[in-house]
């Protein structure tokens, strides 16, 4: 029995640089604090990403109840039921109300009809994801919050160096949101960043995620605990002379997979938002009712022959308890994230993902494909 295969498998670059890297840790005594390797990465990834400022976090999940927060957004927050749970979650932690809307069919992601439509005098912000590091309609979106008065924050989780029309994606809205959780494909163990426009927004959102420290005696806000620590942030300085190798070996497995499963009935792989540059974050396919199989058939079928794949985003956050009464959380009210929820499902894909391996994946589907069950 051949090893099993899931559905992603973390980036690690060679043990010894690291090492490296510490011995300066060991030297300094400096831990965390925003020290040195804190400061190098923000600039690092400035110059990478091609943003004007980013404030570094402990993981992604603090950084968008800070996002929320430096905003001081109170009331409605419009948002997708197709996400990570931590999406709705970071409105609750900032006792707001998520306010579900529908997705678009092909993209995934919210649509700026359906966000207007929502606006109601409680909107307090809009929270887009981009979707398997699909962009979502930027302009658009940016143009409803500019008409309205209303903060777009983008939780960016998926979108780490991706490019649309006008360069880097996380340049919109007012602020942006990464994670550089060990799943992403830029990660630091845990990790996360808010993207931000001026240095007055990166000085408050730094003393934000430093408990609302203002010099060494005051406090003016009510700050947290966000900050990166300093192992985390050289190990993210690694990292960021990898990712683009990274990248690069996640292209090469999606452009094998839709080379070698475009003939399959009822099987169609999601992709083209528009963007410039894509990170193949994830391979989300969409299991229609012309495959011989359901979803969930061929998700048991591939689990069974040591293949795992994974239903992101199955169930729809609005199911889940602390949603499921909120009255926007009723899934007719969003038809076509319902619909991807018991369709889509994300192969595979992953920088060490070997040849073998996804030739594996692809003769398993071909057979799933071919069966009749
Ligand atoms: C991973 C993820 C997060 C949370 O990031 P953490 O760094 O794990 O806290 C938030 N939103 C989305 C869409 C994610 O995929």
């Amino acid at each position: 029995m051949a090893d099993d295969i899931f559905v992603t498998r973390p980036y690690l670059p060679p043990l010894d640089e690291f090492k490296d890297l510490l011995g300066r840790i060991w030297d300094t005594g400096v831990l965390t604090n925003c020290g040195p390797y804190h400061q190098e990465l923000e600039e690092k990834l400035c110059e990478y990403l091609n943003v004007p400022h980013i404030s570094l976090f402990n993981n992604g999940t603090i950084a968008l109840v800070v996002a929320l927060r430096a905003l001081g957004v109170k009331g409605e927050v419009i948002t997708t039921p197709y996400s990570f749970v931590a999406t709705s979650h970071a409105i609750l932690w900032t006792d707001c109300t998520p306010v579900f809307v529908d997705v678009e069919p092909g993209s995934l992601n919210l649509g700026p009809s359906q966000i207007e439509v929502a606006i109601t005098e409680n909107t307090a912000a809009i929270l887009p994801v981009h979707c398997y590091g699909h962009p979502a309609d930027v302009d658009a979106i940016d143009a409803i919050g500019a008409k309205y008065g209303i903060p777009v924050i983008y939780d960016a989780a998926h979108a780490f160096g991706v490019e649309c029309h006008c360069g880097s994606v996380l340049t919109h809205g007012d602020l942006s949101v990464l994670s550089f959780h060990a799943t992403k494909v830029f990660n630091t163990f845990e990790g996360g960043a808010i993207v931000c426009k001026t240095p007055e927004m990166k000085r408050y959102i730094d003393q934000l995620k430093n408990f609302g420290h203002h010099g060494e005696t005051s406090v003016i806000e009510t700050g947290i605990n966000g900050k990166m620590s300093e192992i985390n942030a050289a190990f993210g300085l690694l990292q960021l002379g990898y990712v683009d190798d990274a990248i690069a070996k996640r292209a090469a497995i999606d452009e094998r997979y839709r080379a070698e499963l475009v003939d399959l009935p009822g099987f169609y792989c999601l992709g083209d938002t528009g963007q410039t540059r894509q990170n193949y974050a994830y391979f989300p396919v969409r299991i229609g009712a012309e495959f011989p199989m359901s979803r969930d058939a061929l998700y048991y079928y591939m689990k069974e022959r040591g293949v795992h794949p994974r239903r992101y985003f199955y169930p729809l956050i609005s199911e889940f308890p602390m949603y499921r009464n909120l009255s926007s959380a009723d899934s007719v009210r969003f038809p076509n994230a319902a619909t991807a929820a018991e369709e889509i499902l994300c192969l595979p894909i992953y920088p060490d993902l070997d040849d073998a391996s996804v030739t594996r994946i692809i003769t398993m589907l071909r057979d799933a494909a071919a069966s009749r069950v």
